[in-house]
């Protein structure tokens, strides 16, 4: 068997120019990113991001601050963010320097701005299953799903990895599809055991090629969201032999790297509806 290949380009690019069509007939979108320090992964990924709100039409301003910008002035920063008209949406980059407490900052964020859905409000909402901002690296995955018409209402789906980033929001869409949802991580005995039931299993773990093809059931849907730096460049967390085991298989690069930037996009528009009044923010 060889998987079909789920590319997430083509459908990230739609949902590109879906979001300059709305850009364009909202008239002002403003997302303002915050980088503090110069950490290399993060400047590129900042770089990626801002290229992508700026092909779409977005009033990108890319903010860096010091690395050694103290908690405090951080903190004021996001507040003039929060009470400017003219920003929408912020997205402040992760890891911050050590002297800074992320959590501390992602709650400064004014939740229908925080375009990331990393504040404690849009998390709550999500494991409510209540719509909101939801991250965007998940919510891309989901998009994927449907694009291929991957049947959820259940389907066992299996989440290696439990960070708040991709992991644990990845659960709760899944479950909000009626799929019957597991999740893995460092602790888990015996992962194949579980993987190997998995109509979908999704990796989100940061460990080259840990997804080997005996964990894979075959025919499965899997759905690789690693992203490593190896020297043999960058590589996923699933080894791609597993393409002869599974049923779908998305290629690291270019599987779900470029639905994370158009998703994030997508959450601008709805920061911007949401301060417009279209969208009613939960709260
Ligand atoms: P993280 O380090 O916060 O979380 C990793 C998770 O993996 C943890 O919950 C941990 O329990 C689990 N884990 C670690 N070792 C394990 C093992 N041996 N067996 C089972 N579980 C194990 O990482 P993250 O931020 O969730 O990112 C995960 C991966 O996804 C990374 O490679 C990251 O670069 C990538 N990522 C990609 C995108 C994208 O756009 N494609 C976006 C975000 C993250």
């Amino acid at each position: 068997m060889s998987a079909t290949l789920i590319k997430g380009k083509p459908i990230a690019d739609r949902i590109r120019a879906q979001v300059a069509e709305d850009v364009a007939a909202i008239g002002h979108i403003g997302l303002v990113t915050v980088l503090v320090g110069d950490d290399p992964a993060s400047d590129v990924y900042i770089r990626l991001k801002h290229k992508a709100a700026v092909a779409a039409g977005i009033d990108a301003t890319d903010l860096r601050l010091p690395e050694e910008t103290s908690e405090a002035e951080l903190l004021a920063k996001v507040e003039e963010l929060d009470a400017d008209p003219l920003v929408d949406a912020i997205l402040v980059q992760l890891p911050l320097p050590k002297q800074i407490d992320e959590a501390k900052i992602l709650r400064a964020l004014a939740p229908a701005k925080d375009v990331d859905g990393f504040h404690p409000v849009n998390a709550g909402q999500l494991y409510l299953g209540e719509p909101t901002l939801v991250p965007a690296t998940p919510r891309g995955v989901m998009a994927m799903l449907a694009e291929h018409d991957v049947e959820l209402t259940g389907a066992r789906a299996v989440v290696i990895g439990r960070s708040a980033i991709v992991g644990k929001p990845m659960a709760h869409l899944l479950l909000q599809q009626n799929a019957t949802v597991t999740i893995c991580h460092s602790r888990t005995k015996d992962l194949a055991r579980h993987t190997l039931e998995a109509d979908v299993l999704i990796a989100a773990v940061g460990v080259p090629g840990m997804v080997t093809p005996d964990m894979v059931k075959p025919g499965g849907v899997v759905i690789d969201v690693g992203i490593n730096r190896t020297d043999d460049g960058i590589v996923g967390d699933v080894d791609p032999e597993a393409a002869e085991v599974a049923g779908f298989l998305t290629p690291v690069p270019g599987g779900v790297g470029p639905m994370t930037i158009a998703c994030l996009l997508e959450n601008a528009v709805r920061c911007s509806r949401y301060r417009r009044g279209e969208l009613a923010y939960p709260s």
